[in-house]
């Protein structure tokens, strides 16, 4: 889900808000309609940038621990020319070593790791509702535009019109938003479960790391831990 997909399908969403539910200050549901709509576009990209602004946290380069006994637990990365933390994974794109490594992200082009994957969470969560926030303002004008004459309508009801482009861009919409809904669903309960289970993709590790569903949790929010002293960004 790239920033083009989030812009293009808001401003969608926004076209049919304003045929379907258009704003009234007078009328409170209006009022509340508006005020989600566009808090979820500002919640998202907050965590969005902020997933990519805060980084994963990169191992420091040539890194090793300070007791030189340690070094015998841990995998070397012949790249960062470093040491590896338990949990730690090279990333080939980013060229570094990721601290708490879960995958890279091709749309943020950056990795999710230590840091950043409470935002990534957030993000996820806030598209999905989002994208139902937006399947609830598009599929009535579409399914109004294209399966109900205008002669059918009552005086009161509202009469929706769509240049060919606006309806062909409001569909393209529909179906993206229903395939975010599913897809970014399916992501966000595997992170949740590898964050309970504090698993991350790594090929071989020495020591289990699922320290308790209470624990796992609690690193996900407290990172003021021994990886500030050792990572960078
Ligand atoms: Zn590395
Ligand atoms: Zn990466």
């Amino acid at each position: 889900m790239s920033l083009k997909e989030i812009l293009f399908s808001t401003m969608n969403a926004f076209n049919c808000l304003m045929k379907w539910f258009p704003l009234n200050m007078k009328e409170p549901l209006s009022l509340i309609n508006m005020f989600m709509f566009w808090s979820w576009f500002i919640i998202i990209f907050y965590n969005y940038f902020k997933t990519i602004f805060l980084g994963p946290s990169f191992l420091r380069k040539r890194w090793r621990p300070k007791n030189k006994e340690d070094e015998k637990y841990l995998q070397y990365c012949t790249i960062c020319q470093g040491f590896k933390t338990s949990q730690a994974y090279h990333c080939r794109k980013c060229g570094r070593c990721i601290s708490k490594f879960d995958h890279h992200c091709p749309w943020m082009n950056t990795c999710i790791g230590h840091v950043n994957q409470t935002n990534f969470c957030w993000f996820l969560f806030y598209s999905i509702l989002g994208c139902l926030h937006a399947l609830l303002m598009i599929s009535p004008c579409v399914y109004r535009v294209l399966f109900i004459p205008y002669s059918s309508l009552r005086i009161n009801e509202p009469r929706i019109y769509f240049t060919l482009t606006g309806l062909i861009s409001s569909i393209l919409t529909l179906g993206f938003t229903i395939g975010v809904i599913i897809a970014v669903g399916l992501l966000l309960i595997i992170q949740i479960k590898n964050i309970i289970c504090n698993h991350r993709r790594l090929k071989s590790f020495i020591y289990p790391y699922n320290l308790g569903f209470k624990e796992n949790i609690c690193q996900l929010f407290n990172r003021i831990d021994y990886f500030n002293l050792i990572t960078d960004g």
